[in-house]
């Protein structure tokens, strides 16, 4: 996103820093702060330009923690039980892909591994990276990279995604295994709520809280 340059030349002692762009007809505004809840609109189109975030923001660590256990736990304990090599035995979610793979399900394998195990955990891990560092009041390095990688993997760890790599994966392992109601179900089911919160939060939002400004 680059500042329309004649908004800025045109606003005398306007902080650039703090300038934000519509994202949908481009109009720039100087950034407001918003009490708690509030949400700033495009004047010109009335399209969301930023929220309020300060409580979101401050929840963010405990959520991705939240997710981490929750995340670890439903991968730990056995979600399924299926035929493995003739015989029958429960399996992780991790087992259950190796499983598919080896059933030539290989695109569901790919698609169930990438929603449920892979850009989850990427998605937690940058922010845990970049939460931690920020709590410390350090600028993380590579924060500039690691926020676009979040909007990058964003489409990927999107909860509709995620939740249709677990719908798939149940109806595809129906037919060849049985659900455990376990540990490993309720622990997923309730990620599935903590990551719908935690993607409810804008990452590039994460500038607004760095210790010193945007790098210039
Ligand atoms: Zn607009």
């Amino acid at each position: 996103m680059t500042p329309n340059r004649d908004v800025a030349a045109s606003a005398p002692g306007a902080d650039r820093q703090h300038l934000v762009a519509c994202e949908y007809c481009d109009a720039v505004y100087q950034r407001a702060d918003l009490a708690t809840g509030e949400q700033a609109l495009c004047r010109r189109c009335g399209g969301s330009l930023y929220r309020e975030s300060r409580r979101a923001y401050q929840q963010l660590l405990p959520l991705v923690a939240t997710a981490l256990i929750l995340f670890l736990l439903s991968n730990v304990f056995p979600i399924v039980e299926m035929e493995l090599k003739g015989i029958r035995a429960k399996t992780t979610l991790w087992g259950a892909v190796q499983a598919l793979y080896a059933d030539h399900m290989v695109l569901v394998a790919l698609l169930v591994f990438a929603t449920t195990i892979l850009f989850p955990l990427a998605e937690m891990m940058m922010m845990l990276y970049l939460l931690v560092q920020m709590g410390r009041r350090r600028v993380p390095t590579g924060f500039a990279r690691i926020v676009r990688g979040i909007q990058l993997t964003r489409p990927w760890g999107m909860i509709e995604v995620y939740l249709l790599g677990v719908v798939v994966t149940l109806v595809k392992l129906s037919s060849v295994a049985d659900i455990l109601a376990g540990p490993a179900l309720w622990s997923f089911s309730a990620l599935v709520v903590v990551l719908a919160t935690m993607l409810s939060f804008d990452p590039r939002d994460l500038w607004q809280y760095l210790a010193k400004g945007p790098p210039r």
